[in-house]
């Protein structure tokens, strides 16, 4: 590979590398702003000739070379922006070694070595290692490490990185450490932590006894919030031993919560690195969501040790291979450890509310991507959340048994390898004894298969017939596990089966002899057993008998939505109101359910602007939100008895986190929002009680952000009141600035007022994605017709652009739906992204995205 190899990475064109290092010394002498790296290589030729030798580094600066101990001339090698090429390597074995300088301190960036609050640490998937030294910087590089870490022992106290601690001492003020990692990795998960910290500790014993000392290491103050991560983890090693048989293999786990932190974890070997949310918790600062978030991606990352560390990836095209495979499991950790409907419904709300649109939009890309230009572009809702899809398909369509052989098998078979996406889907056939025809094309399609679905009846065979197709199939045929059920009209379950639809075309007869010759009424696809979108014209009183009967919970819970979105869609036509009281009866009907109560407040809670303009494909948001406010003030005045009864009941909660506990604040909080949008505003006093009274975040957050969105006259009582209150916590104003620009209309004004605000900072990626992602997710001020958003978002993105690419470009994702919007707004669109474009110093994060959306344009 050249230096300047092409700026499009293509998966066609994947060779393995030439060179190998399999063997690698760090040393780290630790400055703020001039960290020097040298790194000695046991370098060894992998190809048949011996060709030269490219060391990927960007922004380094460069000191030395040696081979085999001498100095290199520096005109046997070359030095570019993107690494250093050596003309003529002497032998296809040597040691080299290279040395280089870098400054922490000014790489705000957030990727490779930086500075967050009082410590340094590393950032390295994908690419950021060849921010910190010279290195064939790609996945099927593995290395085995050993880093020695030098500094100032007040500066740096607390010294890490991966593996076991071998040596440590201190003379003259100065610090020393040596970590050895004894297993090979990539350089993508290799991690430096050192600054001041404070050590928390806990064990963990493994199925085979051993004890492993669990440590997480958090600023100071913050010593108090641990408690709930280390509960996670526990839980975490324990069930993938009980679930896979997998158990951790150092003797040491360490977790360190960041401040400053682009994303939300990262699964270094033995040393996770968090952002700082995802750790930390109290019940007085966090909300039952970040409760569950924690739990979630604690177990994410530790998963990782085996899916994705002990077996890694061959290239980034196959990113899914771990990721997709690992949201999987924490998905059904999850699952285990909450409410396996509930949790269904979560994950299904948030694929269809983020990786359907993603995937009919511009950004639309296969689960394995065929070209990128920026990886971190790549860290997708696809790669992620269709790619989990894909493989709780492939669990659906063998059964969850044989997946947990397949998945020990394909880890024992690779042990210490970097493959793809084949050898996990192989693995998993040779587990069920056969092949699965058309599974690999779920990783080469994209967009979401829509299915569309005809009924008729047969006279000549007494049957109803279900014809199913796989409307833009032809091309990549797949294959799919269709969960369906019939009922008949008194609700009553007649039939339950799961097929394999095999390629575009299935069909599906149900004897009229089983129906009582009545119509059939049929749940397809339940708990969404493939990730699909569904055309099929059920009528609104067989989608209503679902919506209350449907023992599937996942599927009942979904009927009731899309009679919801049924209604906006009539609505929207003909302009006014349409009749609602298949919506009132429905909900009237749950009320003596007795279901569970964290289920009954996810079945009662209305589908946001974002979600219903989605599922209707219209994107006049001022017109949704005039029948959004219709609806939930009617269902608010039908019910006011219901919500005041559910209110009262569930008013007094206990501080933990039950099921039974967080069930009672959710019942209590939607039952609270309806009561707010009661036009007489008498239950105003209710939030304002709640907020001065609460026992737990969730039920501050909720009080607040309610007062917000009726734009209640307490409004900026509890804005002040909340802010008051929690100024001294960072974590905490997070949820402060979104809540008020994450909802309403013209909320420029108060973002600008916001980011000016002495707790705000654009260097933060938590501030911005508070700030700026909340208010780009809010389509009635970010969509307005003046295009107002759209410029105002843009300015802040050329700022980023400069500071952190990767956040620019993220953010710049969320102009996609531009392209269907009214009016000027895809103008006005064209016209900032194209100003983008051509910013001199444009990154190639946001260069990829600007272009690819522009494409669209
Ligand atoms: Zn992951």
């Amino acid at each position: 590979m050249t230096p300047s190899s092409s700026l499009v990475h293509k998966l066609e064109d994947y060779k393995p590398s030439p060179w190998l290092t399999p063997k690698l010394e760090l040393r780290f002498d630790l400055d703020l702003h001039m960290t020097v790296v040298r790194a000695d290589y046991d370098v060894v030729l992998s190809s048949e000739t011996i060709q030269p030798l490219f060391l990927n580094g960007e922004s380094l600066e460069f000191l030395s070379l040696r081979i085999d101990g001498a100095i290199v001339e520096p005109s046997e090698y070359q030095i570019s922006p993107t690494g250093i090429l050596i003309l003529h390597p002497p032998k296809p074995n040597f040691r080299l070694t290279i040395e280089n300088r870098i400054s922490p301190a000014g790489n705000t960036s957030l990727e490779g070595l930086y500075k967050s609050g009082s410590m340094l640490c590393t950032q390295n998937e994908p690419e950021g290692f060849r921010k910190i030294v010279y290195s064939i910087d790609r996945p099927d590089n593995m290395m085995r490490f050993r880093v020695t870490i030098a500094g100032d022992l007040t500066l740096f106290p607390v010294m890490l990185s991966n593996g076991n601690l071998l040596e440590e001492r201190v003379d003259a003020g100065k610090k020393e450490v040596i970590w050895e990692d004894p297993f090979p990795k990539p350089s993508y998960l290799f991690a430096l932590v050192a600054g001041e910290l404070v050590e928390t500790k806990d064990t963990f014993i493994t199925q085979s006894g051993r004890d492993i000392t669990l440590k997480i290491y958090v600023e100071k103050g913050n010593e108090e919030k641990v408690s709930f991560a280390f509960e996670s983890l526990k839980k975490a090693m324990r069930w993938d031993e009980d679930t896979f048989g997998l158990e951790y293999d150092l003797d040491l786990f360490m977790i360190v919560a960041v401040e400053d932190f682009n994303m939300g974890a990262m699964e270094n070997k033995g040393l996770n690195l968090f952002n700082a949310k995802l750790v930390l918790a109290d019940k007085k600062s966090a909300t039952d969501e970040s409760f569950e978030a924690i739990l979630a991606v604690i177990a994410h990352e530790y998963f990782h040790n085996w899916t994705g560390n002990r077996v890694t990836l061959r290239n980034w095209f196959n990113l899914t291979l771990k990721e997709g495979l690992t949201v999987f499991r924490d998905q059904w950790f999850t699952e285990d450890m909450t409410d396996p409907a509930v949790k269904r419904i979560k994950d299904v709300l948030f694929l269809k509310e983020f990786q359907f649109p993603e995937d009919q939009g511009p950004m639309s890309h296969p689960i394995l991507p065929k070209s990128y230009k920026e990886m971190n572009n790549f860290y997708t809702v696809t790669v992620y959340e269709k790619g989990a899809e894909v493989i709780r398909l492939v669990s659906e369509l063998i059964g969850r048994e044989k997946f947990k052989r397949g998945l020990k098998h394909y880890l024992s078979k690779y042990d210490g390898q970097g493959v793809t996406f084949e050898e996990f889907v192989s693995s998993m056939e040779e587990a069920a004894g056969n092949q699965i025809p058309y599974l690999r094309n779920w990783y080469h399609r994209s967009g979401t298969p829509l299915l569309s679905v005809k009924e008729h009846y047969a006279k000549d065979s007494n049957e109803w017939i279900l014809d199913i197709t796989d409307t833009g199939g032809n091309e990549y045929p797949l294959v799919f596990s269709n969960s369906l059920a019939v009922f008949d009209k008194e609700g009553q379950i007649l039939k339950e089966e799961k097929r394999l639809m095999s390629g575009v075309r299935d069909q599906i007869r149900i004897s009229a002899l089983d129906t009582n010759g009545t119509k059939p009424i049929v749940s397809l696809f339940r708990s969404l057993s493939s990730p699909i979108r569904l055309d099929y014209n059920q009528s609104e009183e067989e989608k209503q008998i679902l919506a209350k009967v449907e023992t599937d919970g996942v599927s009942r819970f979904f009927a009731f939505q899309n009679l919801i979105f049924d209604w906006f869609q009539k609505s929207i036509v003909s302009g006014q109101e349409e009749y609602f009281s298949i919506i009132l009866e429905t909900i009237a009907d749950s009320f003596g359910r007795n279901w569970d109560k964290t289920y009954h407040s996810f079945y009662l809670s209305f589908p946001g602007l974002t979600q219903i303009s989605e599922n209707i494909g219209c994107y006049e948001f001022q017109k949704i939100q005039k029948l959004r406010v219709w609806a939930v003030q009617t269902i608010s005045t039908t019910f006011t008895n219901q919500f005041q009864v559910l209110f009262e009941e569930n008013r007094k909660t206990i501080p933990i986190q039950t099921k039974e506990e967080i069930g009672k604040r959710r019942l209590k909080n939607i039952s609270l929002y309806y009561l707010l949008y009661d036009a007489t505003r008498k239950f105003e006093r209710l939030a304002v009680a709640e907020q001065r009274e609460a026992k737990h975040m969730s039920e501050e957050v909720s009080a607040l952000k309610f007062l917000i969105e009726v734009d209640s006259k307490e409004k900026e009582k509890s804005v002040n009141l909340f802010f008051d209150k929690w100024k001294q916590d960072s974590l905490v104003l997070d949820i402060w600035f979104a809540a008020q620009v994450g909802t309403g209309e013209n909320r420029l004004e108060i973002t600008e007022q916001l980011e000016n605000h002495p707790q705000f900072n654009v260097r933060n990626p938590n501030k911005v994605r508070s700030l700026y992602f909340s208010l780009a997710r809010n389509p009635l001020t970010f969509h307005k017709e003046d295009g107002s958003g759209y410029s105002f978002l843009a300015k802040r993105i050329k700022i980023l652009n400069e500071i952190n690419p990767q956040m620019a470009a993220a953010l710049t994702k969320l102009y996609s739906p531009v392209s269907k919007q009214k009016g000027e707004l895809p103008q006005i669109a064209k016209r900032e992204l194209e100003t983008l474009a051509s910013l001199p110093n444009l990154s190639k994060e946001l260069g990829e995205i600007v272009g690819t959306i522009l494409s669209s344009l």
